[in-house]
């Protein structure tokens, strides 16, 4: 206990600011690997260290810094509380760095034992955990353990200098939610960017759950609450002559009923039933007459003393021939309330089931209303969420459909009417419309329906204390609600709560799946679906619309110089900028990175379109103002007009290509989609038809490189290569139609030619040569293809194990849920996975161990350096200890020379491929070649 140095958040800063930390920093990034040796106390080289040393200085402007550290400590509720598990100083500073630089704001407490670590679990839980590896006398999986139990919601990242051992992955299966290397620290702001946006999204879902199943716990409630008022309540005990004149009353009529039991005594009990009921009642009598015994009952309305009527429930017994009692008795109980109560419980149900479904609040806050007029006779049901820019209104079916005004509308500002008055959340609230002249809506429902009384009821938001809205009774004359009212109101601001807040989640789910997370504008998505409904009004109006690109100028080298979160606030002001210099109904759109689109409709010529591209322009003249600096950026603009007949996707990438015509001929300006360019996108077209017909005459064939065992130098298969050899134009290279093909959709029956080939031709091979198919993200998008694959195994009758389907890396993290499908889908088949391009992205660990992925291969340009350059030799070192833990073969791709082969063989990669050891060969050669060398 002795030894915990929790450092609280103002001691952190402090002391991450302290200025010898830096010297230490570069220090150790110089250091050079150390193999072997005391594990606890080993560490790579830091890359960031090496790379980014002179970045690390403190950025000029003295006074960020010191508003950093007073951030973290006058706002203890403020940014991300990030704890941190860390017994190196210098390299909690350099995690502090990287998350400041990832322009995430955060309030960092790093710890450094177990003691202080759970202290501060439990008294301060963080948003994110990042946890060293190895500490003295606590282990990470110690930390993970504690962590998963005291604060379950928080991710926990490892972030660590150890590569990944066994035990890391173990640990990343007992729920740690990803890894990061401090050699890699640049890794830091995706990984933690997403295990936090995980963690927001598991909240939502469970907080949906939650309110579902607590609308239906109060439902019970109040159901068991009128049953036992019910059984609680005395019952009437009557008895009856043949002719059903009462004989004897019980003393409870007076409580019941109202009624003097005895003034009672002596007339026709059908006096105390309903008109309309009293057909019924007498049939009973007669049925009960002539029959001795037990006679089930019957619900009747029974006459109160005040003239309105209670259900009642009866049982009728004949005892006429018993001799002690000889009469009728009727056993009288008073269910009003309980039938009332049943009575709703059917429309609950059939509402909650409506939200559930996933019905549309606009429908859900219809129904309800609905419903409450349909339990509600005589008055108008009014329900209002207040919801910004306008609230959602609905009423049932009395107020006429053509009011002649729109509702919603008027009652914008909803929230803000004295009346909606937070002391009313717990109790209905009666008012008069008519007293409040400053009220549109109340004026128009007075004048117009003479709907002037009202009681109402809250809808309570999240927050149990405030109200979201309010369900009105509209009536013409006051009716103070009786409790069946009020229950009935509250069921219904029940059910609009459990709807709205569904709508609410959801509402955030697709806003942030449509907008820019920094910059707040529409992200490509929602920018496609804008762009289609443009087509179509234009397609109707005949009024062209423009699509303008706009990339920054040198973007990339304020991001590399003044650090990522200087870069995010110039992306921040660019947006603003942008926004400000066009019209309220263009859309501005961040499409990523630096690149924005700005979509015009109603400009009807070229000269208009060049005039809004120049107000753009002008309005990045003005320098920006970003912290200290002063920052001059440019912007390239290209501009695709699109006639009646355009397509959105074509009219984006017109604009494209201009924009880089536009960046060719100096930045800074805009060019239009042109002649020129679009002679260059013929070109590309004539590729587009010349593939079509390659692929029928089978022009396009797969060709064959070897990949070998670099211990043993043999060859163990090869990976099938499309080629496309036109006899008009000369050998295409696949960098140049594998993508026209993705983009047209060709890749699928390119893609099936290259299998069935690449699984005919292997299986005429030895059998311990593999074979190793690219695949695209398209064809995983293409569920058929798993049959296809089937078909081409069984048609080749080769080992699914002889088999491996390439997919890159960005593949993989792209589309994730059809991924997942195809991926389980081919695992059944038994065929495994290689990731291609290795190294490239940033693929999630966790992501990788569920998937049946058996080879990692090494993109060529890490291999490239080898062995002089020290980064690749750090990273390629990483990627084969790593791909080891997680029990993958590892292939270098792209091995031109022997010194290479020596690094890659002493740094343990399992596999090569490479022109060293061969081209990709047609199949007969290929296997001539294979032929040779097997018998040599
Ligand atoms: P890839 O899958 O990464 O394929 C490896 C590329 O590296 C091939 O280029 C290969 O010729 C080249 N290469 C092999 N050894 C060396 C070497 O020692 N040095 C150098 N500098 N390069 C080497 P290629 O054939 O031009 O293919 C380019 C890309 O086109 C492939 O990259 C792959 O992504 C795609 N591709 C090729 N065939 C197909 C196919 O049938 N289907 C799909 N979907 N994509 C394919
Ligand atoms: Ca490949
Ligand atoms: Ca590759």
């Amino acid at each position: 206990m002795a030894n915990t140095v929790a450092v609280s958040a103002i001691g952190t800063s402090a002391y991450l600011e302290r200025p010898q930390a830096k010297p230490r920093a570069s220090e150790r990034g110089r250091g050079q690997p150390s193999k072997g040796g005391d594990s606890s106390q080993r560490r790579m080289p830091s890359r960031s260290g090496l790379k980014a040393g002179p970045d690390d200085t403190p950025p000029p402007e003295a006074g960020g810094q010191a508003n950093e550290r007073a951030h973290a400590t006058t706002l203890p509720d403020g940014g991300l509380k990030v704890l941190v598990l860390e017994d190196d100083p210098a390299d909690a500073e350099l995690t502090a760095r990287a998350l400041r630089r990832a322009g995430i704001e955060a309030q960092i407490t790093v710890v450094d034992n177990r003691a202080a670590f759970v202290e501060q679990l439990s008294n301060s839980p963080p948003d994110v955990i990042l946890a060293d590896f190895s500490l003295p006398g606590f282990d990470g999986g110690q930390a993970l353990q504690i962590a998963r139990t005291t604060a379950p919601e928080a991710p926990f990242i490892f972030v660590t200098g150890r590569l990944g051992d066994e035990q890391a992955v173990e640990l990343l299966k007992q729920g740690a939610s990803d890894y990061v290397m401090k050699e890699h620290l640049v890794r830091l702001e995706v990984v933690v960017k997403r295990a936090l946006k995980e963690a927001a999204d598991a909240r939502d879902r469970i907080e949906l759950l939650r309110r579902e199943e607590s609308a239906v716990i109060s439902l019970r409630q109040s159901e068991m609450r009128f049953r036992a008022l019910v059984q609680n309540s005395a019952d009437i005990i009557l008895t009856l002559d043949r002719k059903g004149v009462i004989r004897y009353i019980s003393a409870s009529a007076r409580s019941v009923l109202g009624i003097d039991p005895e003034t009672a005594a002596g007339t026709g009990s059908v006096d105390l039933v309903h008109p309309d009921d009293r057909d019924r009642s007498a049939a009973m009598l007669d049925a009960v007459v002539q029959r001795p015994g037990l006679h089930g009952g019957q619900d009747f309305r029974a006459r109160r003393s005040d003239g309105s009527y209670a259900v009642v429930e009866t049982v009728w017994s004949n005892l006429l021939d018993d001799p002690a009692v000889g009469a009728v008795v009727v056993n009288v109980r008073d269910v009003t309330e309980r039938r009332l109560a049943e009575g709703l419980l059917a429309p609950e149900a059939r509402l909650l089931d409506d939200v559930a479904g996933g019905a549309r609040f606009e429908h859900t806050v219809k129904q309800i209303a609905r419903e409450m007029e349909g339990h509600l006779p005589d008055m108008v049901c009014l329900v209002i969420v207040s919801s910004e820019p306008v609230p959602f209104v609905a009423t049932g079916d009395r107020l006429p459909a053509d009011t002649g005004y729109d509702l919603s509308r008027l009652m914008a500002g909803a929230g803000r009417w004295p009346w909606w008055d937070q002391a009313k959340i717990d109790n209905p609230m009666i008012g008069d419309l008519g007293s409040d002249p400053t009220w549109p809506p109340a004026q128009m429902l007075v004048t117009r329906h003479g709907l002037r009384c009202f009681w109402g009821v809250a809808i309570r938001g999240p927050n149990p204390l405030a109200s979201i809205g309010a369900l009105l009774f509209l009536s013409e004359a006051p009716t103070g609600p009786t409790p069946h009212e009020v229950e009935v109101g509250r069921l219904g601001a029940r059910v609009a709560a459990v709807g709205y807040e569904r709508y609410r989640a959801e509402e955030q789910i697709t806003h942030h799946a449509m907008h820019d997370p920094l910059t707040g504008l529409p992200n490509r998505m929602l920018l496609l679906d804008r762009t289609a409904q443009a087509v179509e009004r234009s397609r109707r109006s005949g009024c062209p619309i423009a699509v303008l690109m706009l990339d920054l100028d040198r973007f990339k080298s304020i991001n590399d110089s003044l650090g990522h979160s200087v870069g995010d606030q110039v992306l921040i002001e660019v947006a603003r900028r942008f926004r400000s210099a066009v019209r309220l109904d263009d859309t501005v759109a961040r499409l990523g990175g630096d690149e924005f689109l700005v979509l015009c409709e109603g400009l009807t010529n070229d000269t208009d379109v060049m005039r809004a591209a120049q107000r753009i322009l002008t309005s990045l003249r003005p320098p920006l103002h970003v912290t200290d600096y002063e920052i001059h950026v440019g912007v390239s603009i290209g501009i695709a007009l699109g006639g009646t007949g355009a397509n959105p996707e074509d009219l984006v990438r017109d604009a494209d290509s201009a924009m880089y015509r536009a960046k060719e001929r100096g930045r800074g300006r805009a060019e239009i989609f042109d002649t020129e360019l679009r002679e260059l996108t013929v070109a590309r077209m004539d590729i587009e038809e010349r593939l079509h017909r390659a692929l029928d005459q089978g022009l396009v064939q797969a060709h064959y490189q070897p990949i070998v065992d670099l211990r043993s130098l043999r060859v163990v298969g090869a990976e099938s290569l499309a080629r496309w050899h036109d006899p008009d134009i000369g050998v295409v290279p696949p960098s140049v139609f594998i993508p026209i093909a993705e983009d047209n959709g060709l890749i699928v029956a390119l893609g099936n030619h290259i299998l069935t080939s690449a699984c005919n031709t292997a299986a005429g091979w030895s059998s311990a040569l593999g074979v190793s198919v690219n695949l695209s993200a398209r064809q995983m998008h293409d569920l058929a293809f798993v049959e296809t694959i089937e078909t081409a195994l069984r048609g080749a009758d080769l080992d699914a194990s002889r088999r491996l389907l390439e997919i890159t890396e960005s593949t993989l993290i792209g589309d994730v849920a059809v991924g997942t499908e195809f991926l389980r889908k081919l695992h059944a088949l038994g065929v495994n996975l290689a990731i291609d391009d290795f190294g490239t992205g940033y693929s999630s660990l966790s992501r990788l161990k569920e998937l049946p992925v058996a080879q990692l291969k090494i993109d060529g340009s890490f291999v490239d350096g080898l062995p002089d350059d020290a980064d690749n030799l750090a990273l390629v070192t990483a990627m084969v200890t790593m791909g080891h833990s997680l029990g993958l073969n590892i292939v270098a791709e792209g091995i031109e020379t022997e010194a290479q082969l020596t690094a890659l063989q002493s740094l343990g990669c399992d596999l090569g491929q490479g022109w060293l050891f061969g081209h990709a060969l047609p199949a007969e050669e290929f296997s001539l070649w294979v032929g040779e060398r097997v018998s040599h």
